[in-house]
């Protein structure tokens, strides 16, 4: 089995309702998701991926037809914050971009939403083998499929 990795960032705001200090305000992050994908190398001569695992440019479309193009520059918010749900559901509001979720937004639970969003983008022989989300250039999360 080999390896491949693509990497795509998108900006985007969250807060952590409950948190004991400050990432319980409203902010942004810049993110930036690792898609690791594990298969056998394509064999078949002639095809356009043979002696790839994945065609990047074909990873690169599924994450960001699916991750980039739903979150860039939205807000992601959960379902139970009544404070932003309010303010977001406002007419004022009403044409901002918001991803309200069935988590709190932390960089464990999105690495999570993000693997949902890819887990049927490949063939079989071809599984995510890991799916890093940083929310900060020193932190980040790993969430690793169980199969
Ligand atoms: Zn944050």
């Amino acid at each position: 089995m080999i390896e491949v990795t693509k990497i795509i960032e998108w900006d985007m705001g969250h807060r952590v309702p409950n948190h004991k200090s400050k990432c319980r305000h409203p902010h942004g992050h810049r993110y930036r998701l690792e898609l690791t994908l594990g298969g056998d190398l394509n064999k078949t001569t002639g095809d356009s991926s043979e002696g790839m695992v994945f065609d990047f440019g074909d990873i690169k479309k599924y994450m960001t037809e699916r991750v980039h193009d739903v979150l860039d520059h939205g807000f992601m918010i959960y379902e139970k914050d009544e404070v932003l749900k309010k303010f977001f559901q406002s007419n004022e509001a009403e044409e901002f971009q918001v991803i309200i979720v069935p988590f709190i937004p932390t960089a464990e639970e999105i690495s999570k939403w993000c693997y949902e969003q890819l887990q049927n983008c490949f063939p079989a022989g071809i599984k995510i083998s890991r799916v890093r989300l940083f929310e900060t250039p020193n932190s980040w999360a790993d969430y690793t499929p169980d199969v």
